[in-house]
Order: C-alpha cells, then structure tokens, then sequence
C-alpha cells in the first residue's frame, strides 16, 4: 500500500469519526455503527456507481432509496438547478408564482393517469417530500368532507402490509410494524383491509383471484361504514417498504369501483411505484384506473431534490372555493413548489422524452429476468417476483413460503454487509432483497449485480 493509499483510507476514517460524533442516522440503531453496520462516507456519484471516499465504488442497485431516475450527479438535471439557482432560489408560493412551478404542474397534468369518462386530474398541490405528500392527501380528503357538511366522513381505509410514509398521519395509514408498533398511541385510527400482495395467495389461486379475494374483504370494510369514511388510500401495484410484495392490477380496477359506488375517494400513492419504475409511467395506468388524488415524490426530480405533487380533481378543488378561509386548504410548508426542486423536476420529465425511457426500462427489465432466473433455483429462495424495474428474492429458511427465517439471524443484514463488500448496495427489507436500480443501469453492471446477489445469498444464508 502506498503512502497515497493509506492517505486515502485515513480519510474515510476520519469521516467516519467526525459523522458518528454529530450525526443521527435514520432507519438506524446507531448503537450497531460501526461495528455491526459499516459506515460508507461517499464522495461523489457518477451514474449507477456511488464513489467512497476511500475510493472504493458501490452500485447503487436500491437508488438511494428509490429516489434517483438516471444516475448520480446527471449532468441535465444538474445544470438545470444550477441555471435555476442563479435566476430564482426560491419565493414563498402563497400569492407568489413562478415558471418552473406552474410549467410542472402543466407537465404533471398531461401525463396523469387518465380513465375514459372520467374527468382528469386537475390541480396540483406541491409538498416538499412524500410523507408531507401523503399528509396533504388525507387532509384533503377529509377536509372536502367537512366543507361539505358530511362531519362523519373521518375514516381513512388504507391496506395491511402497506407503507405511506412516517410523520404521524402518514404513520396512521401504514401497516408495517417496525415504523408502527411504538408511535401506535400517537396514530389516527384508520381501517386495514387486506392486502392482495399475491405472495400471500392460497395454494392454487392465481394473482388476480387472490386480488378478488382481498377486494371482496375491502367491500366488506367499506360497507359496514358506509357515510363514515373520506378515502382510501394504497400503493398501486407494488408495496415496496412491506417487502416489495406486488398485487394483480385487477384489484386498483376493484378498489375504483368500490370507492364510486360508496362516494369515498382513491388516493394512489405513487411515491415509490411512480416515474416508469414499474413499466409504465405510472403504476395506476395497468389497471387503467385514475385516482382522485395521486401522490408524487421520489423520483420526481430525479433523486436531486425532496419535492411532493399531490394530483387532484377539479371536484375536490372545488369543495374549497368558498368566501371563509378555513374552507380554504390549509397546509403551509416553507419550501412549497421550491424553484429549484421544480427546474429538477421538468428536466427529469424532458429526459423522459429525450430518451425515450420507457422502452429501455422494458429493455432492462427482461435482462433482469433472465439474469434473476437461476437464482430462483438457490436452495433459499422461495420467491422471484418483479414489476418492470422492480425485482425481489424472498429468502426464507426451507426455501419454500411457510418457513420464513428466525429473526434473530438477521438474514438482511448479513446479505447488505456481503452485498457492501463486494461492492454493491442492496438494501434488504427483512428478508426480501431486492434490485430497484437506476434506470441508466449498463449491462455490465446489472451481469455484476446478478453475481453479487447470487454470492450474498449463499453467504448469507450459509448461518441457517
Ligand atoms: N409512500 C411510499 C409508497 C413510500 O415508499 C415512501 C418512502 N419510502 C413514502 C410514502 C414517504 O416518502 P418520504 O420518505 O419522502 O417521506
């Protein structure tokens, strides 16, 4: 090792040290830092690649949690924030306008998801990440109600197994008990029907019989409080923070249905699913289903900068127009419709178009079958499901769908540690792992992927 070598790594250490002497990580124990969980202080971005300050390089396989598009540090998206910086950083956007704001909004209404017959979606309200996202879906929801008179309309259905965020009215919503169990005393009652996750099926029901069924227990929450609930709220297509376990598109046709036969909105929270990560552009389109409120984040600026877009109808515009303010929707954050986050955003969308992005993912998507299709054959998978640029292994201990591991060997996190060593991010949720890359991904890179996962699996489930 030369003196330059060693410079280099002493770096990182010192990084290392200075992080853990001032910062608190999230969705981390930080007891378990840095010996049970390695630190990675990264330098730089370059595409799929993220470059640590020791010079080590690390496939980004989860997209830095599922926010980047088209690689790190995109030299489009880049230098349009930059331009954006040097005219206009950001103005408050109560009785202040701006283009970046306004040519977004007209963008994100074109490519909504559209339903025949159905009025498009009309307004879009902007927050500034997708749990503040969800927030203001469900207060809208609830406070069109209100401005209608209909005071019971309080409830909100959302799925078992699902995930919308953590402050705490997204909280409220989401069924995942690692987020949930301790806030629980802080949390909105909501409904939980059950989920159509087709991992779940019965044996011999196809995907979208088991959706039937888990539409047929929605019907029966729906009706017994029939007047008293304002929305439903799920993740089209795929629950990615409930271990991406994905559902027949049938059931978002079922879950419409029911809420116009009941008068209760559809929220589609498309934060993760949304941007062409699950073939289309959007999730909702493969049922061909339109929301009355769609939820954006993520992805919507390319992973460069935190901004939500809640999509709405002109109906639900409407139910505000009044001579009071408090009919007016109330919900302020400082940095609503940030300038700087929309110029991200429009030049995430023009690259949508430039390069024709649709096509490649669906490219890409068939070489991740393939390449994930023998690892379906190691002793410990039981399962191998994917949704466009979505593909996930469930590990469990006899490889079969009833004995999952005991918790306590930390299947997940030895298959991140093994993944990180050799040079790539997986992110396991449990005992799912999965491969969520940015869209850019070569493939050199998704042949490098494949291997990797084949080893960490072995590796890490070499304990059981
Ligand atoms: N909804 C879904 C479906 C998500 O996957 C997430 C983030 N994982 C959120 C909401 C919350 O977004 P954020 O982390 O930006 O608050």
């Amino acid at each position: 090792m030369s003196i330059h070598d060693t410079a280099i790594l002493d770096d990182a250490g010192h990084w290392r040290s200075r992080d853990l002497h001032v910062l608190w990580h999230p969705c981390t124990q930080m007891r378990e830092h840095p010996d049970v969980l390695p630190l990675v202080p990264i330098e730089r971005g370059e595409g799929a690649w993220l470059v640590g300050r020791d010079g080590r390089r690390y496939l980004d396989a989860v997209s830095s949690w599922w926010t980047n598009l088209f690689g790190h540090a995109e030299p489009r998206i880049a230098q349009a924030i930059a331009k954006q910086a040097l005219t206009l950083e950001q103005v408050i956007l109560a009785g202040f306008s701006h283009a970046p704001a306004v040519e977004l909004a007209e963008k994100l209404l074109a490519i909504a998801p559209r339903e025949p017959g159905r009025a498009s979606l009309a307004k879009v309200f902007y927050a500034d990440n997708g749990s503040a996202g969800v927030e203001v879906a469900l207060k809208m929801a609830f406070h069109w109600f209100r401005n209608r008179g209909e005071d019971k309309r309080s409830k909100f259905v959302a799925l078992a197994n699902g995930y919308h965020g953590e402050t705490i009215g997204a909280l409220s919503v989401g069924d995942i008990p690692l987020y949930r169990r301790v806030y629980a005393p802080l949390l909105a009652e909501a409904l939980f029907a059950p989920s159509p996750d087709s991992y779940v099926a019965e044996p011999g029901e196809t995907a979208a019989e088991c959706a039937e069924r888990a539409a047929d227990g929605l019907r029966e929450i729906i009706e017994r409080h029939a007047g008293e609930i304002c929305a439903l709220i799920l993740e089209p297509r795929v629950q990615c923070a409930g271990g991406m376990r994905m559902h027949d598109p049938l059931y978002l046709r079922r879950a419409r249905e029911l809420c116009d036969a009941h008068g209760v909105f559809l929220i589609a929270d498309e934060i993760a699913v949304g941007f062409g990560r699950t073939g289309t552009l959007f999730a909702s389109e493969q049922s061909g289903v339109q929301p009355d409120l769609l939820c954006l984040s993520k992805g919507l600026t390319g992973g460069f900068l935190p901004l939500a877009a809640v999509l709405a109808t002109q109906t639900i515009y409407d139910g505000f127009l009044d001579d009071s303010r408090e009919r007016a929707f109330l919900h302020s954050h400082s940095y609503t419709g940030n300038p700087l986050a929309c110029a991200a955003a429009l030049a995430t969308l023009s690259i949508f178009d430039a390069d024709d992005v649709l096509a490649r993912n669906r490219a890409t998507a068939s070489r991740m079958t393939e390449l994930a299709a023998p690892l379906a054959e190691l002793p410990h998978v039981a399962d191998v499901r994917q949704a466009g640029m979505i593909l996930a292994f469930e590990l469990t201990q006899g490889g079969d769908k009833r004995t999952p591991f005991d918790p306590s060997l930390r299947i997940g996190l030895r298959a991140y540690r093994a993944a990180l060593e050799r040079g790539v991010v997986l992110r396991p949720l449990g005992d799912t792992l999965y491969w969520m890359p940015p869209y850019c991904i070569d493939d050199d890179q998704l042949l490098l992927l494949a291997h990797t996962t084949r080893d960490t699996i072995i590796e890490a489930t070499a304990c059981a």
